[in-house]
C-alpha cells in the first residue's frame, strides 16, 4: 500500500452504501461531525465504476457538485454511512 500523503487530513474513514453496505470510498476526512460532502482530491480509494452510483445496488448516493470551486461530491441523506 501506499504511504499516506504528509498533505491535508490523514485519518481515513470507509464510506459504504446505506443500501447494502458496498465500500464506496477511502476518505481523507478533516474535522469530526457529519459526512454531507466530499472533495474528490480528498479521496484516497475510489470504489465506484460510475460517479455517484453504487456498483452493487446501482442506486445514486451522491450528487457532484462544486464546493468552493473544487469538485466534490454531495451525499444524498441517508444513503451512504462512515466508520
Ligand atoms: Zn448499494
Amino acid at each position: 500500500m501506499a504511504k499516506p500523503s504528509k498533505k491535508g487530513p490523514t485519518k481515513t474513514v470507509d464510506i459504504f452504501c446505506a443500501g447494502c453496505s458496498t465500500l464506496l470510498f477511502k476518505y481523507r476526512k478533516g474535522g469530526k461531525g457529519a459526512l454531507i460532502k466530499s472533495f474528490k482530491d480528498r479521496i484516497s480509494q475510489d470504489y465506484t465504476l460510475e460517479p455517484c452510483i453504487c456498483p452493487k445496488c446501482h442506486k445514486a448516493f451522491a450528487r457532484e457538485t462544486l464546493i468552493r470551486g473544487l469538485p466534490a461530491y454531495k451525499f444524498i441523506g441517508g444513503k451512504v454511512w462512515f466508520k
